[in-house]
């Protein structure tokens, strides 16, 4: 990208799903590396921009990133500037943490026939008292590692949790047609995040005839090279490009907050869309 000298990460984890920083700590290092502009996308939750009070002083875009199903296969959809309100979206939220409780208490049940007990008690440990936490695969393997039975959470998903490994366990799925609809229905701007992680590769262009609004061209530690290619499928079909980093803290660091962006163009649309969205927020202005 040419201009770094505004940089917008509209991709990262908090406490609030399996990110290992707070809202509040992600904020701070937003800030503290210079970036203009932030999105938390937890997996299935709006808790990270309902819970706490909008800040003043830097620019909070309103995100989140939906586990879809696409065909039979896994397709992440981020949503941007929607209605926090919005009654569509609290309650596919609600349907989510629903099927994960039920997935995760099945996942469970698979570990204990090979001798690994993991409790749901053991998996509360990660729940916040303020908000609702989304639970998921990575917490599970957080307490796999923290009660001795592997030694590191890519173990974890090597061994047992992975999508081909022993415990996996689909669970309950809801499309990428259904989110779609939800995320119109909420004002949201709809991307398909890290598209050079779709597979197979080819799902991506059908994927886009449905009612996506944008692509995520710039995604984490991918080389500049691999970034064309969605840049140029964009421009053919007059997509919002956005870009993040997909920070979770902790373990993953090669996806560092910052080292992808989003620039100011097109953060100015999704501002704009989540203040109409939201006529009674006062959101600061964009420096
Ligand atoms: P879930 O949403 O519960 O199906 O868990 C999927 C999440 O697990 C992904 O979004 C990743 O953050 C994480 N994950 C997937 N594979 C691995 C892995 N091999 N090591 C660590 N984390 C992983
Ligand atoms: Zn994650
Ligand atoms: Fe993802
Ligand atoms: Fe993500």
């Amino acid at each position: 990208m040419d201009d770094i000298s505004w940089r917008a990460d509209l991709h990262c984890h908090s406490t609030c799903s399996d990110g290992v920083l707070s809202v509040q700590e992600l904020i701070t290092l937003a800030k503290s590396k210079g970036l203009n502009g932030l999105s938390i996308t937890d997996h299935d939750t709006i808790q990270a921009h309902t819970a706490y009070a909008i800040p003043q002083d830097f620019p909070l875009l309103a995100g989140i990133e939906f586990s879809t199903t696409f065909e039979g296969h896994s397709v992440h959809m981020l949503g941007y500037a929607y209605n926090l309100q919005s009654p569509e979206i609290i309650d596919l939220c609600q349907r989510h943490h629903f099927r994960r409780e039920e997935r995760n208490q099945k996942i469970l049940e698979k570990l204990k026939t090979k001798g690994i007990i993991v409790s749901l008690d053991d998996l509360k440990e990660f729940s916040s008292e303020n908000h609702e936490r989304t639970i998921g695969r990575p917490h599970i393997a957080m307490a796999m590692v923290k009660k001795g039975y592997v030694a590191s959470l890519s173990e974890a998903f090597k061994l047992y949790l992975g999508d081909h490994s022993s415990c996996f366990v689909k669970g309950d799925l809801i499309t990428t047609e259904e989110t779609l609809d939800v995320l119109k229905k909420a004002g949201a701007y709809s991307v398909i995040a890290h598209p050079h992680l779709v597979t197979p590769s080819g799902l991506v262009d059908k994927i886009l005839q449905l009612n996506v609004d944008g692509i995520e061209a710039y995604y984490g530690y991918f080389a500049v090279e691999q970034h064309a290619r969605w840049l140029k499928i964009a421009r053919k079909r007059n997509l919002l490009v956005t870009g993040g980093s997909d920070f979770h803290g902790g373990e993953k660091t090669a996806n560092v907050l910052g080292s992808s962006w989003t620039p100011r163009e097109t953060f100015e649309i999704l501002w704009k869309r989540y203040q109409e969205n939201n006529p009674s927020l006062s959101l600061p202005p964009i420096s």
